[in-house]
C-alpha cells in the first residue's frame, strides 16, 4: 500500500498554473487597469443598429439573422424561427451521467464483498480507463447541453456570458437559486444552489467552483464502477460522496481541485481561500506540511481533468469574456499573500494513478464500516 509521502517523488511543476499565478502576482506592481467605460458599449451599439433594421428571426441551421418579413433562409432553404428572449434561469434540466455494465449491485453488502476488496487491492486501472471516463462524462454533458439548446430554441451567440455558463452548468447539474445566508453557493447530491444576490462574475466563478465538486464526485464514482465492473447507480454514487467527504485528506483534494479549476477560468487570487484553509486547520497536526502540499498537488492534477471537461465548451474567447466581466465588477485586489503560497505542482501519470488508488482503497475500506451513512446518502439520489 502506498502512503501520501511516497507520492512526493511523482510531483512535477504544473507550468500552466505557475504561469497564471505569476501573471496574477505581477499585477501587484502595476495598478489595476480598468476598461474605459466612456466607449460606446457593445449593448448600446447593438441597440443603435437595431434601430436601422431589426433582425428578429434566425435560421436554425446556419444561424444567420434576418428581418421580420423574411420567412426562409436563402442559403439553407429552411423556414426561419423567431429569436426568443429566454430566461436561462428558469430552464429546468435533469442531466444524466450513466455508466452501464452487465452487473449492477442492489445492496451495500454485495458491494463490500471479499472479491471486491481484492479487486480494489489489485487495482487494475490504467490511464486509458481514466481517459474513457473523462470522455464518457464529456459526451453525456454535451448531449444534455445540445438538447437544452434545441428544446428551448436558444441561439447561443445571443446569450450573455453569464447565461452561457449558466446554461452549460445545467448540462451537469440542476441549478437552484437562493437569496439568503452567507454562502455564495454550495453543491449537494448533484444539485448546485447559488446566491442570486451575487454580481454576475461571482455567479460564474461560483458555478464553476461547484461544478468542479460535482465532476470530481462523478469521476470517483465512475472509477469505482470501472474497478468493480458494475453499473453506476445511487449506491455507487453514495460511496463516491462518502469517499470525497469522510476525511480531511479527501476533502482537501476536493476543495483544492475546485479552487484551482475556478482560478483557471477566472483570475487567481480572488477566490475564497477560506474553503480549504478551514480544512487545513481542522487537521490539527494530523498531516505534515509536506503531506498537505502533496494532497494539494493531487487536487491540482484532478483539476487538469476537470478543466479539460469544461473546455469542451468554455473556450479561450469565453474565458477572456469571463475575465473582463470579473475585472470590471470586482474591484478589490487579489489576496497576494495567499497567491504567493499557491501550490503549482501536479503528479505524473504514474503518481496520479497511485494517488487514485490511495483515495479509493482507503475510502472504500472506511465506507464499508459506515453503511448507515451510505444509506442516508443513497436517499438523496
Ligand atoms: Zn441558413
Ligand atoms: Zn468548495
Amino acid at each position: 500500500m502506498i502512503s501520501i509521502r511516497d507520492l512526493s517523488t511523482y510531483c512535477r511543476v504544473d507550468a500552466e498554473k505557475e504561469l497564471l499565478v505569476a501573471e496574477a502576482l505581477r499585477h501587484k506592481s502595476e495598478k489595476h487597469l480598468m476598461l474605459s467605460k466612456i466607449e460606446l458599449s457593445e449593448k448600446a451599439f447593438d441597440d443603435f443598429c437595431c434601430d436601422v433594421i431589426e433582425l428578429t428571426k434566425y435560421c436554425p441551421k446556419c444561424h444567420q439573422k434576418f428581418p421580420q418579413e423574411e420567412n426562409f433562409c436563402p442559403d439553407c432553404l429552411i423556414a426561419l424561427k423567431t429569436i426568443k428572449d429566454v430566461d436561462v434561469k428558469l430552464i429546468e434540466s435533469h442531466p444524466q451521467f450513466n455508466l452501464t455494465k452487465p452487473n449492477e449491485y442492489c445492496d451495500f453488502d454485495e458491494i463490500f464483498s471479499r472479491e471486491n476488496f481484492e479487486r480494489i487491492d489489485a487495482f487494475d486501472f490504467r490511464v486509458r480507463d481514466y481517459n474513457a471516463i473523462l470522455k464518457n462524462i464529456k459526451k453525456s454533458s454535451i448531449q444534455t447541453f445540445e438538447s437544452l439548446i434545441n428544446e428551448n430554441e436558444i441561439l447561443l451567440d445571443e446569450l450573455s456570458i453569464t447565461d452561457k455558463v449558466l446554461l452549460y452548468s445545467k448540462s451537469f447539474v440542476e441549478v437552484d437559486y437562493k437569496s439568503y445566508g452567507a454562502q455564495l453557493g454550495y453543491f449537494n447530491f448533484n444539485k448546485i444552489t447559488i446566491d442570486d444576490r451575487l454580481v454576475k462574475s461571482l455567479q460564474i466563478t461560483t458555478l464553476i467552483h461547484e461544478i468542479s465538486h460535482f465532476l470530481l464526485n462523478e469521476i470517483i464514482a465512475q472509477i469505482l464502477c470501472t474497478i468493480l465492473d458494475c453499473s453506476k447507480n445511487a449506491l455507487m454514487e453514495s460511496i463516491a460522496v462518502f469517499i470525497m467527504s469522510y476525511s480531511p485528506f479527501t476533502r482537501l483534494i476536493d476543495e483544492y481541485a475546485a479552487h484551482t479549476t475556478e482560478g483557471r477560468f477566472t483570475v487567481y487570487g480572488y477566490q475564497d481561500y477560506s474553503s480549504f484553509i478551514e480544512i487545513e486547520k481542522s487537521l490539527n497536526g494530523e498531516m505534515s506540511r509536506d503531506e498537505i502540499e502533496i494532497t494539494k498537488s493531487i487536487g491540482n492534477t484532478f483539476a487538469i481533468s476537470i478543466k479539460d471537461i469544461l473546455e469542451s465548451y468554455i473556450d479561450e474567447d469565453m474565458r477572456a469574456d469571463i475575465n473582463e466581466l470579473f475585472l470590471n465588477e470586482v474591484t478589490d485586489s487579489p489576496n497576494y499573500e495567499m497567491l504567493a503560497l499557491e501550490n503549482c505542482d501536479r503528479l505524473t501519470r504514474e503518481g496520479f494513478l497511485k494517488a487514485i488508488w490511495l483515495v479509493i482503497s482507503e475510502g472504500f475500506e472506511m465506507a464499508s464500516q459506515n453503511i448507515s451513512k451510505l444509506k442516508e446518502y443513497e436517499t438523496y439520489f
